[in-house]
């Protein structure tokens, strides 16, 4: 075994590299980028190398400083990871050239896979079955037409040296065709600076299943089973899981072995993974299941994990025994299947806007309980911690969650239950989103294929499952909680009552903005020290309860309002309060917080009418300079007063409206400049 490899790689896999490493006792060498010198996987690594500035190709993507930064610390070995320079043929031989072992397959088999066309004309002479479809040299377009017209409509154009999801056209029509082709073209240039396509018939209803491969330098070669990838976006998997439901025995060795031979076609060593297109006659008929190989992916996947909880082998691990030439641990017959394993892809995103990719600060970033780099129930696999950044530099993945249970079922609802617990404010992300697609019918019975999301949409986007009453009760408590804090009073006694507020006052309104709406809670202190909250609109009203659990629960307080009960955890950032409950996740604004708690203000506050309204008076005057919290304006709306106050220390340049002008929501009542 090696005594020291360098982990050419960054976030949650360099991460996960080291926790084996350190395992097994071998040394481990990070290397990081300007904007990941405070990292985790710099902290996760033994020693830590600078390669240069943020973007990939200023760092990660510098193979000559990584393999000098190997030399000069005395790695033997270098685990690429995935992405960057896993799949690339030119380092693995740069890498054997400076005596160094790249622990990945020969690069003769990175090359041979490495064009999608290609490897399918080396799959076909290995008699791997393949879609029908068109993978020649000849890239003439007329040629190419003709080709996709004999294949029938409608097909995909791909690009050979394409990768994650990226240049694909479905073309429904002839006509549309040469369109199509062009801008597939023009994509692949520009992404993988090659146009080379191929096309194939396009799959109605398919469904993404991988084989897991390891072979060894002693010709072995086994296959771990599968893993269904076929819940996607724009090509990309969201959910993978193992077992595939539905795979029967006898097909799952069937596409093992097809696999294994796959592999053993191009000489393969280390892990790898074919993926194969499913066509489906229908959900509840696996036996009328037809694959085709896809492509080999000639490393480590991101989804590896669920392979490593069915089978309980460290695939790491693995990767370092047979790289230091050892033979395979186990053999085909002694490898196990137990279980099933979910993993959810959590990325900053939004699902509202197609996906969209998010930046941002993980202000807060709570994982749920117990969970960590190692086999079990639940694994939760990330690079970052709290504070960090994900920065617009590299991929969107914040972390990965892995569930481990005897059935699907299981798996499912204690997937769902660490999701509820995976909170996150400061970054907009998919986990409410995952949430949607675990309890859709699709999932849940199974129905699984690539166009699961798109016909669940209804189901998946634009909801509310945390719901008004809920939300607006949790961020009721949370303001209370957080005056008495201030105040100094045990947040939680009942005795104190409202000490800012004055004895005559036994209603309190309290606005909020949820869903784009605006909210009211009146709040009534009552003589048995309970208290009463009215929500409008929807006219919601009764006793709001609540209490504070223990500290390093999963949830700070247990709600009671309207007949509904509910855990929660509330964090506030600036008048923002983000809500999340094991029913979902929401947020809410505080109209007015700012003016009553000076803490955690946002950049650039609400200086604009928060509803439509009437504008009582300004407390100050154009050029007036102010400090932070200090009131700059009051509204009326919803027979209510609301103070506009100043988001940070700065001048008022100009005041806008004048008193007594009814405004429109979000009309800037007057401008300001932060100091
Ligand atoms: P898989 O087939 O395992 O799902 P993909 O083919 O989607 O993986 O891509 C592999 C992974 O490599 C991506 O999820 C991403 O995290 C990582 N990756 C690829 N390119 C880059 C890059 N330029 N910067 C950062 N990460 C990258
Ligand atoms: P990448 O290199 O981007 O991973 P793949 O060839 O593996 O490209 O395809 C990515 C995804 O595109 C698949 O998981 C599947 O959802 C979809 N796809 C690929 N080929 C077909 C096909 N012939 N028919 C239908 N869908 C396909
Ligand atoms: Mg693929």
């Amino acid at each position: 075994m090696f005594k020291k490899i360098l982990i050419a790689n960054r976030g949650e896999i360099a991460c996960r590299v080291a926790a084996t490493a350190r395992r097994l006792g071998v040394q481990t060498v990070a290397v990081y980028s300007d904007a990941d010198a405070q990292a985790k996987h710099v902290a996760a690594c033994d020693e830590a190398i600078h390669i240069g500035g943020p973007a990939p190709k200023d760092s990660y993507l510098q193979w000559a400083r990584i393999i000098e930064a190997a030399r000069a610390t005395g790695a033997q070995a270098i685990h690429p990871g995935y992405g960057f320079l896993s799949e690339n043929a030119e380092f693995a031989r740069a890498c054997a050239a400076a005596g160094l072992v790249f622990i990945g397959p020969p690069a003769a088999a990175i090359e041979a896979m490495g064009l999608k066309a290609e490897s399918k004309r080396l799959m076909e002479q290995a008699g791997v079955p393949l879609v029908p479809g068109y993978h020649g040299a000849d890239q003439d377009p007329a040629l190419l037409q003709r080709e996709a017209d004999r294949i029938g409509y409608p097909v995909l154009i791909k690009a050979s040296a394409g990768g994650g999801g990226k240049g694909m056209r479905v073309v429904e029509r002839s006509a549309d065709f040469a369109a199509a082709l062009a801008s597939c073209q023009r994509e692949a240039s520009n992404s993988f600076g090659e146009d080379a396509v191929l096309i194939e018939k396009y799959v109605q209803r398919p469904r993404h299943i991988e084989i897991q491969v390891f072979a060894d330098r002693h010709g072995h070669c086994v296959y771990l089973h599968e893993r269904d990838c076929s819940v996607q976006r724009r090509h990309q998997k969201v959910l993978e899981e193992a077992p595939a439901p539905g795979l029967t025995p006898a097909l799952r060795q069937q596409m093992g072995q097809a696999a294994v031979a796959a592999a053993q076609a191009v000489g393969y060593v280390g892990a790898g993974t074919v993926e194969f297109i499913v066509e489906q006659v229908a959900y509840d008929q696996p036996e009328a299941m037809i694959y085709f190989f896809m492509e080999m992916n000639t490393r480590l996947q991101v989804e590896h994990p669920v392979t490593e909880a069915i089978t309980g082998v460290d695939l790491v691990e693995w990767q370092l025994r047979v790289a230091a030439g050892e033979a395979l641990p186990l053999q085909q017959h002694e490898l196990r299947l137990q279980g099933h394993a979910i993993e959810a892809r959590i990325c900053a995103e939004n699902p509202e806007q197609q996906f969209l990719p998010a930046t941002g600060t993980l202000l807060r970033y709570r994982k749920p309980p117990h969970c960590a780099f190692e086999r079990g129930p639940l694994r939760f696999d990330d690079g970052v911690r709290e504070g960090d950044a994900i920065s617009p530099f590299y991929d969107s993945m914040v972390a990965k969650l892995i569930v481990h249970a005897d059935t699907r079922e299981q798996a499912l609802a204690r997937l769902d239950a660490a999701l509820a617990q995976t909170h996150i404010v400061g970054l907009t992300t998919n986990v409410q989103f995952l949430r949607q697609v675990l309890r859709s019918p699709s999932f849940e019975q199974a129905r699984l294929d690539t166009a699961l999301i798109p016909r669940e949409a209804a189901l998946l986007f634009g909801l509310d499952p945390l719901g008004l009453p809920l939300a607006v009760a949790a961020a009721t408590v949370q303001t209370l909680l957080d005056e008495r804090a201030q105040e100094g009073a045990d947040p939680f006694s009942r005795r104190d009552g409202w000490r800012s507020h004055p004895s005559s006052e036994t209603v309190r309104h309290i606005a909020f903005e949820y869903q784009g709406q605006p909210v009211t809670a009146s709040l009534t202190y009552q003589r048995d020290g309970g208290l009463h909250l009215s929500v409008e609109p929807g006219a919601y009203a009764g006793p709001l309860r609540f209490h504070a659990l223990p500290a390093g629960s999963a949830w700070a307080l247990e709600l009671g309002f309207a007949g509904l009960s509910s855990r929660a955890s509330v964090y506030v950032q600036g008048e923002q309060m983000h809500v999340f409950s094991p029913r979902g996740a929401a947020q809410i604004v505080e109209i007015d917080r700012l003016a009553h708690a000076g803490d955690s203000a946002p950049e650039g506050g609400r200086l604009s009418a928060p509803m439509p309204g009437k504008v009582l008076s300004f407390c100050v005057s154009a050029g007036e300079v102010v400090k932070k919290g200090q009131p700059l304006a009051l509204m009326e709306a919803m027979k209510m007063e609301h103070t506009i106050a100043a988001p940070s220390d700065g001048t008022v340049a100009e005041l806008l409206y004048a008193p007594g002008d009814q405004v429109a929501e979000g009309a800037e009542l007057l401008r300001f400049t932060p100091a």
